[in-house]
């Protein structure tokens, strides 16, 4: 049997339709934006492995601190130990987060930072003694992961139904407009005394349909949830290590977070990681004699020696001119390639072209957004023919490549979207001709 048909027979693959899904593909090897597959073709990654690999795959700069690092320490226990690379990659995460922040508490990955984000802010309310203050404000459209309680803050939706009854209560509210602002206002002074915390991907809403907003409106938003001591908490998990063009979405914000979670990019795409930074003030709630306020949380693998030194190696690739000016030119490239886009718009077959740095989107006007439609598939079909793997979120189509993407790779992943779409319409304009023939 083939690595495929054995692939076939015993695993499962996330969000895949078991009954009907395309055997999975073999990869052997990666280098820069490319994968290879067992059979000797290779494909552009534009979507950066699930949003998480910025530097390229098989960077062997991260690679070598890695292996130097197995050699010396895998793994220890995080509870009575602690270890060179756990200390420094907090002493050097801490100051360039956007916020005062004081403290890194490290688990496994985005859900996991997440949820370790919402259980330190509920708790931070009961240790100060006002439990009164236990409900949560979250986005419509949100996603903050796959566990209960990221499931729960995030959007009642495709994902989540078939566990909707088991989710605790959230208020969701709309992502901030200039109409509607006010709404959001009366809820929060209404209810500020049973409010804990407000939890929002900043900028850009990624699973959710890559859905963007205005730093100025969220601004707002962040400043009266603030007046009423509402803890702030930014999910920068996708939004982190100049996703949004600069180091972290919050660095366009005014008001800053009071917890702050990161993963995805984090270790470069190399490791699992997470990251889950507090204020002070959030913090001092558990310096307590009270050993029953202890925040009691933790994973087997919480600040693994191997992945905080992959962030490590990663943060040092991240902070050289070379990766901001990288990042510069993805911004450049997909305004450009967006402006190419606008006359498909003008036609009316597409819609909602945006950019939020290097990140850019648009919507197949085939109704409202909807994760389940076969577009999406198709173009990945269609792109895998031509040497580019797009995964679209449904009629959603985004691009979202490691920065080490050159030129010659992006236009290749340009040129394949805008076939794909002319390809469309042209099968478009054909089938309304057949219907009106009455074929
Ligand atoms: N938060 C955000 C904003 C995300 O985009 C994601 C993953 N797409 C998560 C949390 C969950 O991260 P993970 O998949 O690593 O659990």
């Amino acid at each position: 049997m083939t690595i495929a048909e054995k692939d076939s027979r015993y695993v499962w693959h996330p969000y895949t339709h078991q009954a009907d899904r395309a055997p999975a593909i073999p990869v052997v090897k990666g280098k820069g934006a490319l994968l290879y597959d067992a059979d000797g073709n290779h494909y552009i990654d534009a979507v950066s492995s699930w949003w998480v690999n910025i530097h390229g795959h098989g960077n062997t700069f991260i690679a070598k601190k890695i292996y130097q690092q197995a050699k010396r320490l895998e793994q220890v226990i995080f509870t009575t130990f602690t270890h060179e690379p756990a200390v420094s990659l907090a002493e050097q995460l801490l100051p360039l987060l956007p916020g005062n922040f004081a403290r890194v508490f490290y688990s496994d990955d985005g859900s996991t930072a997440t949820e370790v984000a919402i259980k330190m802010a509920l708790q931070y309310w009961r240790n100060r003694g006002e439990s009164r203050r236990n409900k949560i404000i979250a986005f419509q459209h949100a996603y903050h992961g796959d566990t209960f309680g990221a499931m729960s803050i995030s959007e009642r939706g495709t994902f989540t139904m078939a566990f909707r009854d088991k989710l605790f209560e959230v208020v969701f509210i709309e992502t901030p407009r200039e109409d509607n602002i006010f709404l959001a206002q009366s809820l929060i002074r209404q209810h500020a005394d049973e409010i804990a915390c407000f939890i929002y991907e900043p900028l850009l809403q990624g699973a959710g349909g890559m859905k963007m907003h205005d730093p100025h409106h969220l601004d707002t938003l962040l400043s009266l949830m603030k007046d009423e001591g509402i803890l702030c908490i930014a999910d920068e998990v996708l939004t982190g290590f100049y996703r949004t063009g600069r180091l972290f979405a919050g660095d366009y914000l005014e008001q800053k977070a009071d917890i702050i979670c990161l993963s995805k990019a984090l270790t470069g795409g190399t490791m699992a990681l997470g990251v889950t930074a507090c204020t002070q003030q959030v913090h001092d709630a558990f310096l307590t004699a009270d050993r029953t306020k202890t925040f009691f949380h933790g994973h087997s693998f919480t600040a693994n020696p191997l992945a905080c030194t992959a962030a490590l190696a990663s943060l040092e690739l991240t902070l050289r001119p070379e990766c901001a000016k990288q990042v510069a030119y993805l911004v450049e490239w997909h305004a450009l390639f967006l402006g190419k886009l606008r006359r498909f718009e003008r036609k009316g077959f597409i819609s909602n072209l945006r950019q939020t740095g290097t990140i850019c989107a648009f919507d197949f006007n085939t109704g409202n957004y909807d994760y389940l439609h076969n577009i999406g598939s198709a173009l990945t079909g269609y792109g895998m023919k031509r040497g580019v793997y797009i995964r679209a979120l449904g009629n959603t189509v985004y691009v979202m490549p490691p920065y080490c993407i050159t030129r010659a790779q992006m236009r290749k992943v340009y040129r394949t979207i805008e076939s794909f779409i002319r390809l469309t319409v042209s099968r478009g304009q054909e089938d309304s001709r057949d219907k009106s023939s009455g074929k």
